[in-house]
């Protein structure tokens, strides 16, 4: 086993990663701190929670310390996807980097933009940052990019579905030619082999897991149940397992609010974070999870990408993501840097097809497991579009099954009754369609009908007299008006009505 002794780094770096207790650099800090110390380019393909983020801040650290220049603007730029994870590398920067002298501060949006220019103003080594802030600042002739000697891409992938692109291209064109580029994507597309492509030149491949899989010690498992029980068996879940610290995860930030609010009325104590709260929001409910003075955060995948607690032992999915490669994110959050976590998923019927992506994607099934009381939610694909199927038993809410309903007779086995019901269901679909289709043309005939009067109102709305070629004011005033076949149509339509109502009144 290699260690931080082996990989070239100074005494005080080698203090550092002591002092926060790592023993033994991680596969990725192995592989990369010494390419990047040699000043190659490189394409890191890692697991989250591996280490990544040392395996580039430390040598980057050691380089600028051994390079000390007067410069003041800075010489490192890393880009983050979100606040959280500009915010929690740059925190690590200054922990590992505490003597050398680097300065560096994060730079991300929601906050108020003063702080971080005088930072700037004083000299920083190292920006941390989320792409538009830095645009911000970059337009508003704050930050200059032009003396960035080493450019980090991290959390490519998470980037590019984000829509970044755009603002990594301005960003990449104000940097110089000549730099060292190091990007990190816990998984690869081919958008993400195009854009390292264009950007490394001749870069170390570093792969220090398989593809697109998620961290090997997280336990995963699935809990089939229907989507309207889900909060229900949530809280069954976090109260029977005793769960003191659990970060779950929900698709929109509505969902999120709300399944928080439930959790507390319910007696979990539970917070949100997502993209509605404030920056400050969110820093404290974080802070607040950390600590353990709350027991549930929940998160939407944006808000909570990056987020590194320490030895996080359970992430639930509370509804799958939409993308399959969010679920690797989301379940990297638990097991991190070797420890062991679980990932509970709950998942409705509807979530099949989003089960199958994920499954796919890992190249395995996840373990099923029901929860007493919470059973009876078909899960499996392909379940509903076979013939011929056989329905699996429902059960009711107190977990009894219900009665076995009939399945399907084979063909020409019906019996006559059943037959006869069988007609008379195909009659009413039937009579519904007519009702349907009649429906259909009498709101036809009143469109058509109405449209037919529109035309008659244009056709006999009294225009200006035109004057005719030689026509004296008087004789135009004279002349009387031209009555069209409409207009015409119209007049004796109206005597007509006006007739009716004379004649229905004269009985009274
Ligand atoms: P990262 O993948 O960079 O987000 O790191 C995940 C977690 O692993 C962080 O909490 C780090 O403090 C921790 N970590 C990084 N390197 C090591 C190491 N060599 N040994 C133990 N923990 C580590």
């Amino acid at each position: 086993m290699a260690s931080f002794d082996s990989l070239g780094l100074i005494p005080q770096l080698l203090t550092a990663v002591q002092k926060k207790g790592y023993k033994a650099p991680t596969p990725i800090q192995a592989k990369a701190i010494p390419s990047i110390l040699s000043g190659r380019d490189v394409i890191g393909g890692a697991q989250t929670g591996t280490g990544k983020t040392a395996a580039f801040v430390l040598p980057i650290l050691q380089q600028l310390f051994q390079n000390r220049t007067k410069e003041r603007a800075p010489r490192a730029l890393i880009l983050a996807p979100t606040r959280e994870l500009a915010a929690q590398v740059e925190r690590f920067v200054v922990d590992y980097g505490k003597g050398l002298g680097v300065y560096s501060c994060a730079i991300y949006g929601g906050v108020k933009m003063g702080p971080q220019v005088s930072l700037l103003r004083r000299g920083v080594g190292i920006v941390v940052a989320t792409p538009g802030r830095l645009l911000d600042h970059a337009q508003g002739g704050t930050i200059k990019l032009s003396s960035v000697e080493t450019f980090v891409l991290d959390e490519a992938d998470r980037m590019l579905d984000m829509g970044f692109m755009p603002d990594i291209r301005k960003i990449i064109a104000l940097l110089p030619e000549s730099r060292q580029n190091l990007l990190f994507s816990a998984t690869y597309s081919d958008e993400i082999r195009r854009l390292s492509k264009k950007l490394l030149d001749d870069p170390e491949k570093i792969e220090v897991a398989r593809r697109n899989m998620a961290a090997e010690q997280v336990r995963q498992i699935v809990h089939p149940v229907e989507q309207s029980r889900k909060r229900e068996l949530l809280v069954e879940l976090i109260e029977s397992g005793d769960w003191n610290q659990v970060l779950i995860f929900a698709r929109t930030r509505h969902g999120a609010e709300k399944l928080s609010r439930y959790l507390s009325k319910a007696g979990v104590d539970a917070v949100a974070i997502h993209g509605d709260k404030s920056q400050g929001q969110r820093t404290r409910a974080l802070d607040r999870f950390k600590k353990g003075s709350v027991r549930v955060l929940v998160a939407t995948d944006v808000a909570s990408r990056g987020l590194d607690i320490r030895q996080l032992p359970r992430v639930v999915n509370y509804e799958l993501p939409d993308v399959a490669e969010d679920y690797v994110h989301r379940i990297g959050r638990t097991g991190r840097a070797e420890e062991k976590g679980d990932a509970h998923s709950l998942v409705c019927k509807a979530e099949r097809n989003k089960l199958a992506a994920v499954e796919e994607l890992l190249g395995k099934k996840i373990e099923r497991s029901e929860i007493t009381g919470f059973e009876g939610e078909s899960i499996e694909q392909g379940f509903s579009s076979q013939k011929g199927r056989t329905r699996q038993r429902s059960r009711s809410r107190s977990g009894r099954a219900a009665p076995r309903t009939r399945s399907k007779p084979e063909r020409g086995t019906r019996s006559r009754p059943e037959r006869g019901r069988r007609d008379s269901n195909r009659k009413r679909v039937e009579s519904s369609r007519t009702t349907k289709e009649e429906s259909e043309s009498k709101v036809q005939r009143v469109r058509k009908k109405s449209k037919r009067e529109f035309d008659i109102k244009k056709k006999t709305a009294r225009g200006p007299k035109k004057a005719r070629p030689g026509e004296t004011q008087e004789a135009r005033r004279e002349r009387k008006p031209k009555w069209s076949t409409a207009r015409k149509k119209a007049a004796k339509g109206k005597k007509v009505s006006q007739g009716s109502r004379v004649k229905r009144k004269a009985p009274r």
